[in-house]
């Protein structure tokens, strides 16, 4: 534990308002405080950019850091939506490729509805091409 007498000896050097903020972070020692994120100390009460310069030159001399946070490099990375313009992973949205995917069925729908129609008419057409000689000539 020759660590921890090294951080005894940092928190000793440390100005009151960085104590506080650490403690206030739920942090006991500058282990603990390196789980925690620049975002989390600043979601604590009275404390600022100065706090977070000064608790990290302390973490420094410790040989540790805050935590990085993985989210916002991914969020920079992050492409705009073709259709929408709605940032993601992808070049289209969820809700536009589901929407492109109903709009597919859609179409599927309507070239089945006509392809159906114009089956309906040639049928109808070789019928009465052929059905009224035959019928006259029953008679
Ligand atoms: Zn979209």
């Amino acid at each position: 534990m020759t660590h921890h007498v090294n951080t005894d000896h940092l928190i000793d050097e440390m100005s009151t308002r960085a104590y506080h903020a650490m403690l206030n972070s739920r942090a006991l020692s500058l282990e603990e405080l390196s789980t925690k994120t620049e975002k989390d100390m600043l979601r604590i009460k009275n404390v600022g950019k100065k706090t977070i310069k000064e608790l990290q030159s302390i973490l420094a001399k410790a040989g540790l850091q805050f935590k990085s946070i993985p989210k916002k490099r991914r969020s920079e990375k992050s492409i705009k939506c073709r259709l929408c313009g709605r940032s993601g992973k992808t070049e289209l949205c969820k809700n536009c490729t589901a929407l492109i995917r109903s709009l597919k069925v859609v179409v599927k729908q309507i070239a089945a509805i006509v392809i159906y129609k114009e089956d309906q008419k040639s049928e109808s057409h070789l019928k009465r091409a052929g059905d009224p000689g035959s019928f006259n000539h029953a008679k």
